[in-house]
């Protein structure tokens, strides 16, 4: 949901707390704010946090992003107020949707301006709209709707809101449901502002008796609260509010830590300097890194060009011999192409010297079930039907993966790196698996060095991500050269 540039460039000082940037108003700044925004037009969103959201916010990274991204975020709460004096911070008053409502309301029947009431039981935002229309004479509810719907009943509530013409949409379903909502629906809202307020239309529409003035004034709401709704409230209260405190604290040390860091290197030079330190430290480090990471990957290259094209030009007439003995046993193309799966997923054609009769790849869906590899992911069997002789031996022997050399040399491959898989693997693959994606793939990597496909799946996702996380170009060439006798001695191939 974009933010408004008005409001932006309008906005009020703040703080953080658990990550959630708060608003620092006054009840009379927010309502003044209110108002403008409704003079103004446009789609704008506030929110109210109390120390329930606020822990909610902590543990759900979605939730939070979605409370940065309101135009307005007041502080809601004794929650708030002693979570600044833990951290320091000077006390926000506390703007709570309750205290709220009656001040909006005397202004909205005083400007003219239309609510809608959204959420609590059947009927409840209808009871609390006709007791506030009794005491704001005036006062325009323009419409009411209760807050338990599904995501398919979305688009007509959000039609009745529009057929209202309400100015401001009070949304009374709870943290994190209403907050979520407003965000999933903003944008088909035409109100100028939607505001989330909790279980308000509970107390205006007398189905809930709100807390003693007393209760209130001493930030101990939460305890009626809690008297009331026991079975409900005791995890928000009894458990979330130590926890809240907790929170807090530590973001205290943590704060103190940092600012004792930055004062520790202020301290060491005088501030302009230690800045500038600062800085072309940072610029140093990051100019090494990004050249390091441009090295790597040139010099990979590089090797991998040089390598492979030597080695197609000297391996010529070998490989017109192979041809030769493929075509002599049995008739088809000399080279099988295949679809692989390359970098990041990219598919690209590799190469290698056909071993099997050409009808091979229709007869695999009848040998599935003498599948030999472990994890169901990969596809092999020892005696194969499907194999010709020849291509028996050039697989022992490895030399049916040369023609790669030539997807080396145009870059889809490189001489090392993960096995690339098919597809139809890749669609069988989990999250996790798919970081072996991450890298080129290569010919030959760790695992075709320690054994080749004897290896269990998992375990060669495992090699393939530790390669690809602490690959160098020594590492390529030790195992370039542990190739050699792997590739001699056949072990692990099939
Ligand atoms: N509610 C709703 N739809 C839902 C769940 C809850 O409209 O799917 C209403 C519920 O009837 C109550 C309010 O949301 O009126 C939640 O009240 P609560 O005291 O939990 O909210 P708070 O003010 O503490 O955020």
């Amino acid at each position: 949901m974009p933010r408004d540039t008005v409001s932006e460039s309008a906005k009020p000082s703040g703080f953080e707390i658990l990550g959630v940037r708060i608003d620092r108003e006054s009840m009379e700044s927010a309502l003044d704010w209110i108002e403008s925004r409704v003079t103004q037009g446009g789609r704008h969103t506030a929110q109210f946090v109390n120390a329930h959201c606020l822990n909610l916010a902590y543990r759900h990274r979605s939730y939070s992003r979605v409370l940065s991204r309101a135009d307005r975020v007041f502080a809601d709460g004794s929650g708030i107020r002693l979570a600044c004096r833990i951290l320091g911070l000077e006390q926000p008053d506390n703007v709570n949707g309750t205290d709220m409502l009656p001040l909006l309301c005397e202004r909205a029947a005083a400007n003219g301006l239309r609510l809608y009431f959204l959420g609590g039981a059947p009927s409840v935002a209808c009871y609390a709209a006709q007791e506030l229309v009794r005491h704001y004479p005036g006062l325009k509810v323009v419409g009411n709707s209760h807050g338990y719907f599904g995501p398919d009943q979305d688009e007509s509530v959000c039609a009745d809101i529009n057929r209202s013409g309400a100015d401001i949409v009070l949304v009374g379903m709870g943290a994190p449901r209403q907050e979520m909502w407003i965000d999933t629906n903003r944008q088909r809202i035409d109100a100028a502002l939607v505001m989330g307020v909790g279980g308000l239309f509970d107390f205006y529409s007398g189905r809930i008796p709100r807390a003693p003035l007393w209760m209130r004034r001493t930030g101990l709401e939460w305890c009626w609260r809690l008297a009331q709704e026991p079975a409900r409230m005791w995890r928000r209260y009894v458990l979330g509010n130590p926890l809240f405190i907790a929170r807090v604290a530590r973001e205290r040390l943590d704060r103190r830590f940092e600012e004792r860091a930055r004062e520790r290197l202020l301290s060491r030079y005088d501030r302009p300097f230690a800045l500038m330190l600062h800085r072309l430290r940072f610029a140093v480090s990051s100019a090494l890194w990004r050249a390091g990471i441009w090295a790597w990957h040139a010099a990979k290259r590089g090797l991998d060009i040089a390598a492979a094209g030597t080695l197609l030009l000297m391996l010529m007439p070998f490989f017109l011999a192979v041809a030769a003995l493929i075509r002599l046993e049995s008739p088809g193309p000399v080279l099988f192409r295949q679809k692989r799966v390359g970098l990041h997923g990219k598919l690209f054609t590799m190469w290698k010297f056909r071993s099997m009769y050409i009808d091979a790849e229709a007869r695999k869906a009848a040998l599935m079930a003498a599948n030999e590899m472990q994890g169901g992911v990969l596809f092999k069997m020892k005696n194969d039907p499907r194999i010709t002789r020849v291509g028996r031996f050039i697989r022992k022997a490895s030399i049916d993966e040369l023609p790669q050399l030539w997807n080396v040399v145009t870059g889809d491959m490189s001489l090392v790196g993960p096995r690339p898989p098919l597809p139809s693997e890749v669609a069988l693959y989990s999250l996790r698996d798919r970081r072996r994606l991450d890298g080129v793939p290569g010919i030959t990597c760790t695992w075709q060095v320690s054994g080749r496909s004897n290896i269990p799946f998992p375990r060669q996702v495992a090699l393939d991500v530790e390669y690809l996380e602490s690959r160098s170009l020594w590492r390529d060439l030790v195992i370039l050269l542990k190739t050699v006798p792997a590739v001699l001695t056949g072990r692990g191939a099939m």
